[in-house]
This record gives structure tokens, sequence and C-alpha cells, in this order.
């Protein structure tokens, strides 16, 4: 799926070459974090699958706030950059909202920048961050619609469980958003058709926890005891009872991915304007 939705950008990037429009993302990486590092690489790689160039700014961790907003303003007024990312967490010193407010909303492929969420809010948006995005592509190729249907968004972040639980609004789903202070979770979770999870805990979402039948996306990333990459979601006991379920990895992650490229595009195409 993530395969087909990258294929479908390399064609884009391709017709936008063949009119001299180069899609570049300029993805900005400060400090040595090993989990960072490897999601870029992935990014970078994905870049160089789909024929978008791809530029690299690795800065040390003692980089100020000041030397990164330079260079997040020098990429703003950088014609021949369309997008920019800047990978999160930054170190502790560094101010996030800061950076992110800085990164011109034209060229905010993550769609962090207020400007955009507030765009996501009203259903006007050029830009959709990534993962609920994915999300979004996924229940649209497996022909899963949302209207009318009980959906439930297990956490409330601004990069997964907000933005998820508007576009599912937008689709019509009648939606509730969970989060640490739910006080029956599991009596929410048993209502939902569609079921979201993204909270960051390994293995959390269990069989029991799930309508028979329902549909459960799986967001989490986590490393277990042994080490092994697991989601928020038991698969073992919860592919009993749904009718889908993504797996980690693979499922979300990979999708994730495909839309940074889809909004890459975009914005080259946008920016050509
Ligand atoms: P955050 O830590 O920012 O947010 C976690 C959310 O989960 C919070 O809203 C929190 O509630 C809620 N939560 C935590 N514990 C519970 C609980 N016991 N019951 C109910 N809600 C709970 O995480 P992110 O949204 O950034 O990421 C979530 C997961 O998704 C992580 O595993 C992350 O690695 C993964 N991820 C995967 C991506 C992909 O490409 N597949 C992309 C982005 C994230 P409260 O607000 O009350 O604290």
């Amino acid at each position: 799926m993530a395969v087909k939705v990258k294929q479908q950008q390399k064609e884009a990037a391709d017709a936008l070459k063949a009119k001299g429009i180069t899609p570049c993302l300029a993805v900005v990486i400060v400090g040595e974090d090993p989990a960072s590092k490897v999601y870029v690489a992935g990014k970078i790689r994905d870049c160089g699958e789909v024929g978008i160039e791809s530029r690299e700014y690795a800065l040390p961790e003692a980089t100020t706030q000041e030397e990164l907003l330079a260079l997040v303003e020098k990429l703003n007024a950088d014609d021949t950059v369309s997008g920019i990312l800047v990978q999160l967490p930054l170190p502790k010193h560094l101010d996030e909202k800061a950076i992110i407010n800085t990164i011109a909303p034209n060229k905010d492929v993550d769609a962090f920048h207020p400007a955009n969420v507030g765009r996501i809010m009203i259903g006007d948006y050029d830009f959709l961050p990534c993962t609920p995005a994915g999300v979004m592509e996924l229940l649209k190729e497996y022909e899963i619609d949302p209207t009318g249907k009980e959906c439930v968004v297990v956490g409330r972040s601004n990069i997964v469980g907000k933005p998820q639980a508007m576009l599912l609004l937008h689709q019509n789903g009648t939606v509730t958003v969970c989060h640490s202070r739910t006080k029956d979770l599991k009596e929410v979770t048993l209502r939902a058709d569609i079921l979201v999870v993204a909270i960051g805990r390994g293995e959390f979402i269990t069989g029991d926890m799930i309508k028979e039948g329902a549909v459960v996306i799986d967001v989490g990333m986590n490393r277990n005891s042994a080490g092994k990459l697991v989601g928020d979601v038991e698969f073992s006991s919860a592919e009993k009872k749904a009718s889908y379920i993504t797996p980690v990895p693979g499922g979300v992650g990979p999708m994730t991915r495909a839309i940074l490229m889809k909004n890459t595009v975009k914005a080259a195409e946008l920016n050509a304007k």
C-alpha cells in the first residue's frame, strides 16, 4: 500500500521534473538521538526512491536556538527547497515550538505549523500531518468508510491523536478521543467500530478491549523488554476480534513515510505556482 503511494508520487515527481520543477526536501536533524537518525536515514532513502532531491542538515547537539532559527529562515528563503522537515524531538535546550512556528507554512510538510493546524480544523488544507493522513489512506484503500461509525482515537497528541480525530470527523465518523485521564478506557474502546491507538505503550490495548469485527489501527512503535518492535496493541489477542488490523512493524509506519513524499511533491507543485 505504501509502495503504491510512493509509486504515485514518483510519477508526480517525474511529471514536475519534466516541467523543470525539482521537488526537494530539506531535513534538519540536531544531535545524536539514535532513533531520530534512523528515521532521517529512512526519509532520505524514500526521497531517493521517489526521485525527490534531499538535503540533510545534521547539526551538532550544541547548536543554539539562534543557529537553528537562522538555518530554517535560510531554507524558507531558498526557492530550490520545496519542503522543510525538522526532526523531533529536538535537544532539550531548544524551543521546539519556536522552531516549528518559524518554518514557512507553504514548506511545512509535517503540517505542524499553527497556520496549517488551523486549516486542518476547518477542512481547508494543503498539507495533512503524515501519520493521521496515512491512516486515512489505509482506510480508503480498504474501502472502510468512517461515515456514521463509532470512531475511537486513543491518544491526544498534536501530531497524531488530535489531527486523527479531526480527519475522522471530516469523514463523518462519530468520534471519541481518549487519553490518560479517561476514566474507563475499556468501556469506550469496546464501542469502537474503528479504533486508532497512538499512546506509546507497548501492547497496552488487548483483545478484550476490542469489539468483535472492529477495524484496529495501531500507530504505536515501542521496544519491548526483549528489544523487539511492538505496537500499542497486543496483536495476538486483538487479531482474534478485529476484522482488519494493522501490524507493527509495517502498517502505519511505511504509510507515514509515503505521505511525507506526497506532501513534498505537493509543496513543490504549490510553490512553483
Ligand atoms: P505522545 O506521547 O505525544 O502522546 C501519547 C498520548 O497517549 C497522550 O495523549 C497520552 O495522554 C495518551 N496516553 C498515554 N498513556 C495512556 C493510557 N494509559 N491510556 C490512555 N491514553 C494514554 O505520543 P505520540 O502521539 O507522539 O505517539 C504515540 C505513539 O505512536 C508512540 O508509540 C510513537 O512512537 C508512535 N508514532 C508512530 C508513528 C508512525 O509513523 N507509525 C508516528 C508518530 C508516532 P495524556 O495527553 O493525557 O498524557
